[in-house]
Parts: structure tokens; C-alpha cells; sequence
């Protein structure tokens, strides 16, 4: 299985108002709650393609209970650390025409003792995966290598690591000796690593980019493109992604899905070219769904077969 890693989910709300109005108040008929933080988007279109999955993080109070049991109504099994702070909330207004303003709660702190309990645990759940998947940013309180140490401890069960994070932490993981098999940063990600300005319409420069010793050993880099699709460079090839116009409804979650692409198809043994093809049919099944972290698993096989894959 797919071991999936969401370290602080969050029960994301997410409120449609035509106007929001500042220092007053704004009601809403139509809310929507899912279950998400960035690991939970990979895991729902996961198991939507029918994969099986374990999903693990931090959990707690009775908003973590919610959350649990929205995992159990869609089928996605789970194995959490219970923690006794609240799990968070996060909001996101959708307002004036596309606008979106987001109030995200930084969730609860992360205790020392629990951070071991969850490298024990992870442990233990890593007897059962085959690959796993860590995605977004830490709780508080869990010290910057964190997932460095949990991608050495997957490492020393021969499991490999897709990382999709950014910043710090993202830097400590690849600054470590045990890298992780995959990283997906995007534009602004790749810039900050780099610590210099990226062009994404000029592939050539990209791929000079991605020769940065900063990325040694780490086998696949994707940069995703949104419209434009992906590059590509694993190991010492390189490819462009290119994808076809489509309908775009909500992009969010987007990136998590093209996670679970990449996931599902290096799981499966597939080769390059199909495992790009898989990450970018699932990114753009989720831009035509209104839900984040959605795919529609009929529409897989017609978008699968619109992706072209070049080498450059
Ligand atoms: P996120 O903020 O969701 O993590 P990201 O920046 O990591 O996003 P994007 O590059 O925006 O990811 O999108 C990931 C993939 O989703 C793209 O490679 C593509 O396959 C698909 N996608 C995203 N936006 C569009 C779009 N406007 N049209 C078609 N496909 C899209």
C-alpha cells in the first residue's frame, strides 16, 4: 500500500459569498467541510483510483474525530496518532467574482513526546508500505528535520519517499544524506532553493536549473506548470509534460493530485512515460471538479490519452 503523511490536517471550510463585507457580518448558505490539509487531497484521489492507501498524521480533539470519520464515509482507511490538542480549522472565503481570501489556523503545537510516539508509529506502518507520500508543511513544535528523519527511517526499510513540502524544510531534506526518491517544487519553490529567479516558459534554462548540485541524488524532480503541464528530470533524462486546454473549475488541490499521479504510477512499475501521463490526467480531473483533492476515475482513460511526453 501507500502510506500517505499529513502531518497537520485540517478540516478545510470553504464559504461561496458574493461580496464579503469587511467589519460587518456575512452569512453563508452553502458551506462545505472536507477533510484535508495537502495529504489528505493525495489520499482521496488515491483511493478515488482505486489504490490502496493508509493515510497517517497528527490527530485530535473532537474536530480530529470528524475528520476520522469523514475518512470512514468515503473508505479511506487511516492509522493516526492520537494527539490532545484540537485538530485545526482552515477557511477559505470564494468571493467578488474568483476572489479567494484564506484564514488558516497554524494548528495545534506538537509535543516532543508525541513527535517520538509518531517516529515509532511510522515505523511500524512502514512495515506495510511501499512507497510513501509526505506532503505540506509541519505542525509546530517539530523540529526542522523532521521529515528528514522520517525519510531515513523509511529509508533504512528500503521504502521510498515522495516529498512535496517547501522552504526550510524542504531544504534540510535535501541537504541530508538520505534524499527522497521525488520532489515536486513548483516555480516560487524551485526559485527560493535556488535562491535566484526561474523562468518556467524557458525550458532550457529549467533544465539547467535542476543540474543544481542542491539536487543531487534525488532521482525524480517535477515542476508542475498548471496549463503548461510539467518538467520533468529524473535521474538524467528530462521531459516536458505538455497537456490539452480543458475546463477549468477549481484548480486547488491540484498539485496533491498530480502527488497521487506520480504515487500511484511509480507504485505500479509504470514506465516514465506513463507515470507523467497519470500525474498530469490526475492534476487536471481535479481542476474540473468543483471539490479539491476530486477526480472523476471515468474520465481517466480520455485525458490519459490526451498527454504528450517529449524529451528535451
Ligand atoms: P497546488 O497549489 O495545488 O499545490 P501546484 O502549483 O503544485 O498546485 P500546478 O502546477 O498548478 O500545481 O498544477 C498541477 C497539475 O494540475 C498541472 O501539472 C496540470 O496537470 C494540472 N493543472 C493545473 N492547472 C491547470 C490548468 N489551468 N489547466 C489544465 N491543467 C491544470
Amino acid at each position: 500500500m501507500i502510506l500517505t503523511v499529513t502531518l497537520n490536517p485540517s478540516i478545510d471550510v470553504s464559504y461561496p459569498l458574493d461580496h464579503l463585507k469587511i467589519d460587518t457580518v456575512n452569512r453563508v448558505k452553502n458551506v462545505r467541510k472536507t477533510a484535508g490539509g495537502k495529504g489528505l487531497n493525495v489520499s482521496r484521489v488515491i483511493h478515488m483510483l482505486n489504490h490502496d492507501l493508509t493515510a497517517t498524521g497528527f490527530i485530535g480533539g473532537y474536530f480530529g474525530k470528524w475528520l476520522e470519520n469523514q475518512l470512514d464515509r468515503d473508505g479511506i482507511a487511516r492509522d493516526f496518532l492520537p494527539i490532545d490538542a484540537e485538530t485545526r480549522s482552515s477557511i477559505a472565503m470564494l468571493h467578488d467574482g474568483g476572489k479567494q481570501t484564506e484564514i488558516l489556523e497554524a494548528g495545534p503545537t506538537i509535543a516532543p513526546e508525541d513527535a517520538q510516539k509518531f517516529l515509532d508509529h511510522f515505523d511500524k506502518l512502514l512495515d506495510q508500505a511501499d512507497l510513501v507520500t509526505i506532503s505540506g508543511s509541519m505542525p509546530q513544535g517539530l523540529p526542522e528535520d523532521y521529515y528528514t528523519q522520517m525519510i531515513a527511517n523509511a529509508d533504512a526499510k528500503s521504502v521510498k519517499v515522495l516529498l512535496d513540502t517547501s522552504g526550510a524544510t524542504l531544504k534540510s531534506a535535501l541537504e541530508a544524506p538520505v534524499k527522497p526518491l521525488l520532489i515536486k517544487p513548483n516555480e516560487e519553490e524551485l526559485a527560493g532553493l535556488l535562491n535566484r529567479k526561474v523562468d518556467k516558459t524557458d525550458y532550457a534554462a529549467l533544465k539547467q536549473d535542476l543540474m543544481d548540485p542542491i539536487f543531487d541524488g534525488v532521482d525524480w524532480i517535477v515542476v508542475s506548470l498548471g496549463s503548461a503541464g510539467a518538467f520533468v528530470k529524473h535521474q538524467n533524462k528530462f521531459y516536458h509534460a505538455a497537456i490539452p486546454k480543458i475546463q477549468v473549475v477549481n484548480p486547488v488541490g491540484s498539485g496533491d493530485s498530480t502527488l497521487a499521479g506520480l504515487a500511484m504510477g511509480i507504485h505500479d512499475g509504470k514506465s516514465d512515460e506513463d507515470i507523467l501521463k497519470t500525474a498530469m490526467t490526475t492534476g487536471m480531473l481535479n481542476t474540473m471538479e468543483a471539490e479539491t483533492g476530486f477526480v472523476n476515475p471515468a474520465k481517466f482513460d480520455t485525458y490519459f490519452a490526451k498527454v504528450t511526453i517529449e524529451n528535451y
